[in-house]
């Protein structure tokens, strides 16, 4: 069973052969080679009138090519004109499930037998040998496309249909709004880029694989000119890991590790930054500051990790028991703030006992029972964060003092 990669060399308009190095075997002749040697055998094509080789055996050259060595052959191709001598460059190269193999590459095709070669090449021949074969062989996915026929790709190379997992008849089959998860509203997009007088655009895109999995990609798409025919060039680049990353940074500098609430840097944020706009009402909203009972107790019975488990599970009371559109921070070590925007005390103050009566309630396996104390405020109009805080504080203050588990407004 061949690699699904060879089939791709079906598109060059280079003949190429692959061989066997250690027995010598012919693995595979792309359709140029197969129309220039037809049944030769490697051997005749090898040791043939014209032909010249370092050395008679294949295995003798691995060590050179593995050092990118230049190794040529000279080879015999008999046709009706007469023996005429092929010129072949070799390579080493590997593929999935095959042993290093040898890739004979005819570098001057001798004219006469160039009638019987002319077929069978994916994007038109002639002077594009060069292109087309760094097309074929970069490490990066390309994709030929046609705006003015629906954004069909025309041409991918190796690397494109290694990536996206499609078979090449099955990916000039397709259009980029096929493969992107815009759809079709991807094409106003490309048909602006084909109009650019030239230069690459970067551009970001979540792109549908084969298999259904989706990768983020950047593109730099521009427009070339092959043959007379105005194309698009679209060089891919998999960008999935680096946007995992900074999805990670983006929550990490938003979110509190332990328990995934906001931090105490998003609550000045929202409250005295841009994001301010989220509390359209600024003076109408209600602070809530919630601290665990005791709860050095609980580490010092329970250890520090059922501590941890206990603010975690309290930040899910925390979160059952607000509204949409609420916040809530972890303000630090076991205190907690809830700010509710458009709310009026007595419905903070619902909000508080609501926490404080489930946090009685709450039982779970091996966690330790334990109560809350929160203090309440609403904000005034013209107050200071701070001035806020100091109300709210001593509301807390309060409650703690006159036996904790309540809730008391300041
Ligand atoms: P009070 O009822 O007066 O609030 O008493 P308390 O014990 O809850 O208050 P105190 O401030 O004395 O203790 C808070 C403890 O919380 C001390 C600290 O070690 C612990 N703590 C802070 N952050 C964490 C954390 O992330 N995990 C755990 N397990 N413990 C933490
Ligand atoms: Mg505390
Ligand atoms: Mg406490």
């Amino acid at each position: 069973m061949l690699p699904a990669e060879l089939s791709a060399y079906h598109h060059l308009t280079t003949p190429l052969w692959v061989v066997d190095p250690l027995d010598e075997r012919l693995i595979f002749a792309n359709y140029a080679a197969q129309a220039l040697t037809g049944e030769s055998s490697l051997s005749a094509l090898r040791f043939g009138p014209l032909s010249a080789c370092a050395q008679t055996r294949l295995s003798l050259y691995l060590n050179d090519l593995q050092h990118q060595h230049e190794i040529v052959e000279i080879w015999t191709l008999a046709t009706l004109a007469g023996d005429l001598a092929l010129r072949c460059r070799l390579t080493l190269a590997s593929f999935p499930g095959l042993a290093p193999v040898i890739l004979f590459e005819g570098a001057n095709i001798p004219h006469a037998a160039t009638e019987s070669y002319a077929r069978s090449v994916s994007y038109k021949s002639g002077r594009h040998n060069f292109y087309q074969r760094f097309f074929m062989t970069t490490t990066a996915p390309m994709l030929l496309i046609d705006t003015a026929r629906d954004g069909l790709i025309v041409d991918a190379n190796l690397a494109a249909l290694r990536f996206y997992g499609y078979r090449r008849e099955e990916m000039c089959q397709k259009h980029t709004w096929e493969i992107n998860t815009l759809g079709r509203q991807v094409l106003p997009v490309m048909a602006e880029i084909a109009r650019l007088p030239g230069g690459h655009k970067p551009l970001y895109f979540v792109h549908q694989m084969a298999d259904g999995s989706t990768r983020h990609v950047q593109t730099y798409a521009g427009p070339i000119v092959i043959d007379g025919d105005r194309l698009m060039l679209c060089i891919i680049h998999d960008i999935t890991e680096q946007k995992r990353l900074e999805q990670e940074l983006e929550y990490a500098a938003l979110r509190d590790s332990l328990t995934g609430l906001l931090n105490r840097r998003q609550f000045y944020a929202l409250t005295e930054g841009q994001a301010s706009r989220h509390l359209p009402l600024k003076s109408d909203y209600c602070l809530l500051l919630v601290d665990t009972d005791n709860f050095k107790a609980i580490n010092d019975i329970h250890g520090h990790l059922k501590g941890d488990e206990v603010l975690v599970q309290l930040s899910r009371i925390l979160e059952s028991s607000s509204r949409s559109g609420d916040f809530i921070f972890r303000w630090g070590g076991e205190e907690f703030v809830l700010l509710l925007p458009r709310t009026a005390l007595d419905t903070g103050l619902e909000i508080a006992e609501c926490i404080r009566d489930s946090v009685t309630k709450l039982s779970g396996e091996g966690l330790p029972g334990f109560t809350v104390s929160i203090g309440v405020a609403r904000h005034q109009a013209q107050e200071t964060i701070d001035d806020l805080f100091k109300r709210v504080d001593k509301a807390l203050y309060q409650a703690k003092h006159d036996g904790r588990n309540r809730v008391l407004a300041a």
